[in-house]
């Protein structure tokens, strides 16, 4: 049989497991293990069919490979996905017949949560392989990964003003913050902290008013978000909001924020750049959540955890200077950054 599919991108290993005394089918989803054990979550979901699972899975742990790889962390990335109704078909039997796969690769892919998991399936996971990251606080855990992450897309959003501006100074600055949810929420009370003007929308009135009361936000009514003026859109709602549809009525200067998959499609990212408007690649400026878990991993402190999600500055400033030197998209200089990251410590292990 001649394999075949799009998403396919030298993954080192592809596993396929399947139980049916509990109804498991999935697919683990080794990208690379080049920088060190293949991190990423769990999915459960009702895939429309096997090869829809699969490039899901191929394309998701190929993007935590990235995502890693421009953190620093000494981790590379995977996926597990399941093929099932999470609120019919989730069973603890199912939950530990994934942990006995997961375990079968000796340490090669730890996972943890994702759509269709939660925290309380971790543990249930956990009692059959101790590959697994993102346990219940009172289990060891390191609780909620999005304070952190809202730590990041600030950090992020300060390195791009000073690209875009020369400085880093937030104050008067207009921020549009689209999403008031967990990383919404934080990244407005850091945003307020440092003294950005907010302007704020969410389809949840009561987290709107929230946000107004506590930081004397403007709120903006969800339609009218992208014709919106502002210094600074930071999109942490939905992915997608970057299209054909919305890159012209665009009046921002930067867009920065949380949400995963910003961009519909990759070149989107030329047509941001050809519009003047600085993008902060999702991947990057997201990582914080990533970067606490693969920490809690390696047993480390609050303090090393929050110094390395503060990184995330130095490694969007990179991103900008590679960027302009080489012409290119900040979402194609991202990648270059971690290409060249991965083919050089490739090369060193085969010295
Ligand atoms: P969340 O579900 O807590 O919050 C999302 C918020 O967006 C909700 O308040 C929801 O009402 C709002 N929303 C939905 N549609 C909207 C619309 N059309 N307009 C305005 N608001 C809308 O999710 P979260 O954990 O805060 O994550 C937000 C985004 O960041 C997601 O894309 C997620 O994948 C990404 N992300 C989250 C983390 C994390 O640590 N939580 C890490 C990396 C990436």
């Amino acid at each position: 049989m001649v394999f075949s599919c799009d998403a396919f991108d030298s993954h080192e290993e592809v596993v396929f497991v399947s139980d049916p005394a509990c109804g498991l089918r999935g697919i683990i989803a080794v990208h690379s293990t080049v920088l060190g054990p293949a991190i990423g979550g769990c999915r459960i979901l009702p895939y429309a069919d096997d090869t829809s699972a699969l490039r899901d899975g191929l394309r998701l742990s190929r993007g935590m490979a990235y995502k890693a790889a421009a953190a620093d962390v000494p981790f590379g990335g995977g996926k597990a996905v399941v093929m099932a109704d999470p609120s019919t078909q989730k069973s603890p039997e199912l939950l530990r017949a994934l942990g006995r796969f997961i375990d079968g690769l000796g340490g090669r892919y730890i996972t943890g949560e994702d759509v269709g998991t939660t925290a309380a399936d971790m543990v249930e996971i956990r009692r059959a392989t101790p590959y697994v990251m993102g346990m219940p606080e009172e289990q060891g855990g390191s609780g909620d990964p999005s304070p952190r992450t809202a730590l990041g897309c600030f950090v992020g959003i300060e390195a791009s003003a000073s690209h875009a501006w020369g400085h880093s100074n937030l104050p008067g600055a207009r921020v549009l913050v689209q999403g008031l949810g967990n990383v919404g929420f934080n990244l407005c009370r850091l945003l307020a902290g440092a003294g950005a003007t907010l302007l704020v929308s969410d389809i949840r009135r009561e987290v709107v008013d929230r946000c107004v009361d506590a930081f004397g936000a403007e709120a903006v009514h969800p339609d009218a978000v992208i014709d919106t003026p502002a210094d600074i859109y930071a999109p942490c709602a939905l992915g997608g909001v970057i299209n054909d549809r919305s890159i012209e009525r665009l009046r921002v200067r930067v867009v920065a924020g949380g949400a995963n998959n910003q961009l519909e499609e990759l070149h989107h990212g030329d047509a941001l750049r050809s519009r003047g408007i600085l993008y902060a690649p999702d991947y990057v400026i997201n990582a914080g959540g990533m970067i606490q878990l693969a920490m809690e991993r390696l047993g480390r402190d609050r303090e090393e955890t929050e110094r390395r999600v503060r990184n995330i500055r130095g490694t969007l400033t990179s991103i900008y200077r590679i960027a302009d030197a080489e012409n290119v998209a900040t979402n194609v200089a991202a990648d270059r950054l971690v290409e060249r990251k991965l083919q050089s410590r490739s090369a060193a292990a085969a010295a």
